[in-house]
């Protein structure tokens, strides 16, 4: 139970107190997560990011820097996001903890379904932590740490990429998440949410870099997709199921990627 709940003016304060208190804190953003049942935190001390001024949305050059404490629904409304981060955003189906919930927190929660996360893949984010450092958004799911997330940089929000999702319906959860994105030179990113081994409960967003190099279309690349993948068998479907419908998707979305560059 949350016993202290700080409020730190800086990211210098901020990492100060997590480094005083240690493994007894937990950064609460948005707290949809961390103080709701049955995924409440069972640490005593919440650092809260409110006032650490994580919540800007700005364009520098051809990239665009979202603050961490950008709610989801920020995401949705703001012009300068890319829509394939918009699309995904609102894969989060209820308003109401898409208005509580933050990109962050989105990205450092260890949850069942990651539904942006493939979506930053493909569009290759990297993370600006409040300790200065720089991480691919891929390298910071697969660390065991969850260092302080500051700014998700999209280097180029111009790039064609887009996601889909699977769920039996609007509001069930989500089978196969997908996105694709292809640059101007024809260098392509498949990443997917739900159909790697459990971790700490989990499935862990993947990319697949081997099956992108072999540069495949069609029912080629369906079962180099379905047979590139690890996904467990639960309640949203079997192992074969699992395999078959992220083959299919990311093929649909590969093709249509494909259509949106040539057409740019
Ligand atoms: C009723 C309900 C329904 C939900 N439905 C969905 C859904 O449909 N789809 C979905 O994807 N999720 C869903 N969630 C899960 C939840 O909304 C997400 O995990 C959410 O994105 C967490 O964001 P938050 O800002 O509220 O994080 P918090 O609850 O504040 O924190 C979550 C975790 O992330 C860490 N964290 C937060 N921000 C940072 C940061 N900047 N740097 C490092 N670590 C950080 C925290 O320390 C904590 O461990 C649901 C939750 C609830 C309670």
């Amino acid at each position: 139970m949350i016993e202290q709940y700080l409020t730190p003016d800086t990211p210098a304060q901020a990492l100060e107190l997590k480094r005083q208190h240690g493994s007894e804190a937990i950064w609460f953003a948005g707290g949809s997560k961390i103080n709701a049942a049955p995924t409440k935190t069972d640490k005593t001390v919440a650092i809260s990011l409110g006032k650490l001024n994580f919540s800007h949305i700005e364009q520098q050059g051809d990239s665009l820097h979202i603050g961490a404490m950008c709610h989801i629904q920020q995401l949705i409304d703001h012009e300068l996001v890319p829509v394939a981060l918009k699309q995904s955003a609102a894969f989060i189906y209820s308003r109401h903890i898409r208005n509580q919930a933050t990109l962050g927190g989105e990205i450092a929660a260890r949850q069942p379904e990651a539904l942006l996360v493939p979506s930053l893949i493909a569009l290759r984010a990297k993370l600006k932590l409040a300790n200065g450092q720089e991480m691919d958004v891929e390298d910071y799911i697969n660390s065991e740490e969850r260092e302080l997330i500051a700014t998700v940089i999209i280097p180029d929000r111009n790039l064609t990429c887009i996601g889909y999702n699977i769920a039996r319906s609007a509001a069930g959860l989500a089978i196969v998440t997908a996105a694709v994105s292809i640059d101007k030179q024809g260098n392509k990113v498949i990443a997917l949410d739900g159909v790697s081994p459990l971790h700490q409960g989990a499935a862990r967003p993947v990319r697949l870099r081997d099956v992108e190099a072999q540069d495949l279309k069609g029912e080629l690349l369906e079962q180099a997709v379905a047979d590139a993948i690890y996904p467990e068998a639960d309640i949203r479907g079997s192992v074969e199921y699992k395999r078959y419908i992220a083959g299919v998707v990311i093929t649909d979305l590969m093709a249509e990627c494909q259509h949106l560059v040539e057409e740019a």
